[in-house]
């Protein structure tokens, strides 16, 4: 099948390419993302295959469908930049990557909660300049201390898995209690309950409607003083501007994101060369108890492998007019 991929790097097309020897696709690589400016560079292609920040909204599907294309196929797990609704009117089907490595997240969670807490990044530069002065590097013990997980799903499951083991009281929010968290003592508390006991609060749950801001000001009012609040969800399930505000009050104490509401102008670009456009975005890196990485967090050999395969297969399943597991429905 004629697949164009938009947004891609070459990490993506040197895993594609390898694992494409067993499906056989024919595979474009377009590095541009997918817009409305970018759309007619699809080509009449079968099959598109984007990723987080590509935007396939009701304009760029119908420009698709009217070229010919009849599957988008995402290589991530998160579907919020794609309107499902104007997809199945157009008759494109939209299938995702719905888990490849959760460990990949949740580990990459701990590295920030850990980063933050024992301040190993500025170790780092400090003792490379031979300044070995532990002034302001002070942590916590992680063990005893309470972690609060929105959304228990695969991703937020392994990381309360992770956190027991360093000892810690896991509570969490979700809209759906799973047995299996409960099993390893996850304590299922109300929103309001959970935002004022925990020391650390980490977000695993998707960008919804539901969500969208959900860490606002009013949410921030109710947590604890000097509480650690870490983003490896969507950008958007915080309001950025209301953190800042909480940073230059103290109410946080140190802020882990991976992800970021205006990403999809900065991240997975080198814009070393640039000046950022984005005053909220500076503004968050311009404090020291904040640690950003550009959308990283799902970055492994593992995670990569997996997305690769899922997301052929699914192209080879609606190819041969196989059941397709990964849909994504309105
Ligand atoms: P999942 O579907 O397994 O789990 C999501 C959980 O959130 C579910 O238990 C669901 O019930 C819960 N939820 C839904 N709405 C909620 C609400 N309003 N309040 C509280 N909980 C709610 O998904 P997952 O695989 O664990 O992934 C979680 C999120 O992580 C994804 O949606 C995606 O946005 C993000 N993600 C980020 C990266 C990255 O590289 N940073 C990689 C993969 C996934």
């Amino acid at each position: 099948m004629d697949v164009t991929f938009f947004n891609s790097k070459v990490y993506d097309k040197q895993f594609f390419v390898e694992e494409n020897k067993r499906f056989g696709h024919k595979l474009n690589f377009l590095e541009v993302p997918l817009n409305e400016k970018t759309v007619l560079l699809a080509r009449e292609a079968e099959a598109v295959c984007i990723f987080v920040n590509d935007i396939a909204d009701s304009k760029v599907l119908q420009q698709l469908a009217k070229a010919g294309t009849k599957l988008v196929a995402l290589r991530c797990a998160g579907f919020n930049n794609v309107d499902l609704k104007a997809a199945a009117d157009l008759g494109l089907k939209v299938v995702r990557v719905p888990a490849y490595s959760p460990y990949a997240v949740a580990e990459h969670t701990l590295a920030l909660i850990l980063t933050l807490n024992r301040k190993t990044h500025r170790a780092y530069n400090r003792v490379r300049e031979g300044n070995f002065s532990l002034n302001g590097l002070m942590g916590f013990d992680l063990h005893g201390r309470t972690v609060g997980l929105i959304g228990v799903g695969k991703i937020g499951l392994v990381t309360a898995r992770i956190l027991k083991g360093f000892g810690c009281t896991v509570l969490a929010y979700d809209v759906r209690e799973s047995a299996e968290a409960q099993e390893i003592g996850v304590e299922y508390t109300s929103l309001e309950q959970l935002y004022q006991r925990s020391d650390i609060i980490s977000l695993h749950c998707p960008l919804t409607p539901q969500t969208y801001h959900l860490i606002n000001d009013y949410a921030i009012a109710s947590m604890k003083d000097g509480v650690m609040l870490i983003n490896t969800s969507r950008g958007a399930i915080i309001d950025s501007r209301a953190v800042i505000k909480g940073l230059k009050s103290e109410k946080i104490g140190y802020l882990g994101l991976d992800v970021y509401e205006e990403e999809g102008d900065l991240f997975f670009e080198d814009l070393s060369n640039k000046v950022i456009q984005d005053d909220v975005f500076v503004r968050l890196l311009s404090f020291n108890n904040v640690l950003i990485t550009g959308h990283q967090a799902f970055f492994t050999t593992d995670a990569m492998q997996g997305i690769t395969r899922v997301t052929l297969q699914n192209i080879s399943d609606f190819e041969e007019g196989k059941p397709l597991v990964n849909e994504v429905l309105p």
